[in-house]
């Protein structure tokens, strides 16, 4: 399909950001002049609270600007991927943000060098300061972790030369790795590559599941003192520099960026760890409904039902999202409903060039906007409950609070949208009266909960041992990794699952080892998103409002401070623990129809 032939009201209006390309201009160099003012403040900064504060102002409303146009820039582009002046014009944007940073690097370490007295005394002479406190607090909790200044010289020279071995191994990957061919479903000869690989474990034949299986690590085995090379130098230099910095170890240091205790990350992987019976019981489940004789790790992805005949048009899909939010009340459906019929925050179908999959993005003082591909299957419902939760959740962090405290983080980024996508599939079971399509939602509920609780904090544990390895003294060779892989594997699969000697290898083809300690948030959001659902469901209204003002939090507070707007404690083991009650029930009912 052209856009040309497609009624507006499916189109998002970007006429909303900028009417015509002479306002986006306009902005673009009153964004230049920004941050030349920017790099001037670093003289005047420090001189009072009143210029303090401009500074930070400065930084602010250009940051927003800089945003702003770079959200212009990239959304066009992304409906129109071949249209080179809108992918210029995003480039353009990123050198500007590039350009703020360079020019705006004064203000951190000012900012943490600044006498606590003097800063004291600057809000109470300046109110208005007072604004900017929780950012100022955020940068200054570096306090100790700041080197002298030759340090932090030698280290800001150094960090050109950092971050190397992620990039080693995408370059690696994509270029220097490839798989012999394998038989298809229909016979045919198939190019196996790192992206069909998954699409070839949820194929219903068993024959090309195990070929893909054992193609795949063929090649891994082969370069298992590479991949080892790179991880290790990759883990050596996070270690090394969370020594440096003065934190007690490389986990410490990237959980303290999100103001998370690392007493988190351990409960999560306790919590998780005492409840593995649920998995090892859903994967004897898994193995009498596949009829197997012996389950093995190229069978764990099998699909448990068919696909499914209905189909949703996109208007039925807004409708049955609409009246999933309805239990947030009529403030909030009627944002969204305002949003996605009259606004124009969405971009429904898939188009000539347009950028697949789907996204929310959304920048201060302009309306959230949501990319879809939408072709009618259950899937992409569930897709715009998503895309919908992150867009409300942005939409009330930025109606509650200053720009500079608007944006939430990572840690909390994926509960609301979790939480819309639960509760439909919560109501479309209620709802439904046709068993496939029950076992349909089920499946994929099943599919969620092991891959984004399961299968991440798995990840998580073997990121936390491999650094901790490092720490203790130890060389990462391919030996270490590939048995530390494989014994997580047994435990986090149990004894009903032959537990293949290829598996050993996975480790090798997972890019987020590189992603210095991320893939724990996917398994605590889901978690939380778990515990706000059945707090909706029990308590209904009284409820929703604590979970309305966790939405509106922003960057107001910390992570876990907003989670407890909602009652949510994660430093209390019952969050892991009710997704992992719901992920059962979701498996018993599922073992139930099956038995009709
Ligand atoms: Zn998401």
């Amino acid at each position: 399909m052209k856009r040309s032939e497609l009624d507006p009201k499916y189109l998002w209006n970007t006429e909303l950001i900028y009417p015509n390309m002479e306002a986006f201009e306009k902005d673009f160099q009153a964004a230049k002049q920004q941050i030349k003012a920017l790099a001037a403040s670093e003289e005047t900064m420090l001189d009072s609270a009143q210029s303090l504060y401009q500074t930070l102002e400065l930084y602010t409303h250009c940051e927003l600007l800089i945003t702003k146009l770079y959200e212009y820039a990239h959304l066009n582009s992304d409906t129109d991927t071949a249209n080179n002046e809108f992918l210029a014009l995003s480039g353009k944007c990123e050198n500007l943000f590039h350009e703020m940073g360079a020019a705006a690097y004064f203000i951190s370490p000012k900012l943490i060098a600044l006498e606590e007295t003097k800063l004291q005394q600057w809000y109470r002479a300046y109110p208005a300061l007072e604004a900017y406190r929780r950012n100022i607090e955020c940068e200054r909790r570096y306090q100790p972790h700041l080197l002298d200044e030759n340090g932090e010289k030698l280290l800001a020279q150094l960090q050109m030369c950092l971050s190397s071995h992620e990039g080693t191994r995408d370059v690696f990957s994509y270029a220097g790795v490839t798989f012999e061919d394998i038989i298809d479903e229909n016979g045919k000869k198939a190019v196996l590559t790192d992206s069909n690989y998954i699409p070839f474990m949820f194929s219903n034949s068993r024959e090309v599941r195990k070929a893909a299986f054992t193609s795949l690590y063929k090649t891994y085995q082969q370069f298992s003192n590479t991949y080892a090379a790179l991880l290790n130098g990759y883990v050596k230099e996070k270690t090394t520099l969370a020594k440096v910095r003065n934190f007690p170890s490389s986990l410490e240091a990237s959980v303290f960026s999100d103001e998370v205790p690392a007493g988190i990350y351990s409960n999560l992987i306790d919590s998780v760890n005492q409840h593995l019976q649920v998995i090892y019981d859903y994967y004897a489940l898994k193995k009498d409904v596949l009829g197997l004789e012996e389950m093995h790790m190229y069978d764990v992805y099998a699909p448990l039902v068919g696909e499914i005949e209905e189909t949703y048009s996109y208007e039925q899909a807004v409708d049955l999202v609409l009246d999933t939010v309805k239990v947030f009340g009529e403030e909030y459906v009627g944002i969204l409903e305002d949003g996605i019929k009259h606004k124009r925050w969405v971009d429904v179908f898939p188009t000539e060039n347009k950028k697949g999959g789907a996204y929310s993005a959304g920048c201060y003082g302009v309306q959230p906007y949501i990319l879809l591909n939408h072709n009618n299957t259950l899937n992409d419902v569930s897709t715009l409950a998503h895309e919908a939760g992150h867009s409300m959740h942005t939409y009330f962090s930025n109606r509650a609070n200053t720009p500079q405290q608007a944006s939430y983080t990572i840690f909390v980024a994926e509960v609301a949208s979790t939480v819309n996508e639960l509760l439909l599939a919560h109501k479309m079971l209620k709802e439904s009266t046709n068993p496939t399509q029950k076992k349909y939602i089920l499946n994929e509920l099943i599919e969620t909960y092991k891959g984004t609780l399961f299968r991440q904090t798995m990840f998580a544990e073997f990121e936390k041992s491999i650094h901790s390895m490092v720490e203790a003294g130890e060389v990462l060779t391919a030996d270490l990794l590939s048995q530390a892989y494989y014994r997580l594997n047994q435990k986090y699969f149990g004894e009903g699952v032959v537990c293949d000697e290829q598996i050993r290898y996975e480790w090798e083809r997972i890019p987020h080892f590189y992603y210095n300690f991320y893939v724990y948030k996917y398994a605590t959001c889901i978690s939380a998103a778990s515990a706000i659902v059945k707090r909706i469901e029990n308590e209904g209204e009284k409820y929703v409002q604590k979970y309305l003002k966790f939405l509106s939090c922003g960057g107001s507070k910390s992570p876990l401070d907003s989670l407890k707007e909602a009652e949510i404690d994660m430093s209390s083991p019952a969050v892991v623990e009710a997704a992992i009650e719901d992920f059962k029930s979701v498996i018993e009912q599922f073992s139930q129809l099956n038995k009709q």
